[in-house]
């Protein structure tokens, strides 16, 4: 008689600690993880070279290699570059480093200029 008596009240207690009690304890609702999102972006700039032309710099007036260079500037998410926005074009004095803004127009006039003379 006594037994069964204790016997339900320990049935009682062990399914209010592990089935109300142990949940809760485990998943606290300040522990929630916030919805967040990380956004990692910026520009990169990639330099080619497009060609190498020889004449005399106006910076330095030495007759020196000139490269032209041109520029992509790239927005790039997560440092991949997804699009370029802009592209520059540039000589830049291999002897003094001066460097002069090319437009594309004369940029691919420098290539067909050194291709028709090879
Ligand atoms: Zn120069």
């Amino acid at each position: 008689m006594g037994a069964a008596r204790s016997d339900r009240c320990a049935h009682r207690h062990g399914r209010s600690a592990g089935g109300a009690a142990a949940p809760r304890g485990r998943f606290p609702a300040e522990a929630d993880p916030p919805l967040l999102i990380l956004l990692i972006f910026g520009s990169g700039i990639r330099e080619s070279l497009l060609n190498v032309v020889y004449f005399v710099c106006g910076y330095c007036q030495v007759q020196a290699p000139q490269n032209v260079i041109k520029r992509s500037h790239r927005f790039t998410l997560f440092f991949l570059p997804l699009f370029t926005f802009s592209t520059r074009y540039v000589n830049q004095c291999t002897n003094c480093g001066a460097e002069t803004a090319l437009t594309a127009e004369q940029a691919q006039h420098s290539l067909t200029w050194s291709a028709g003379r090879r």
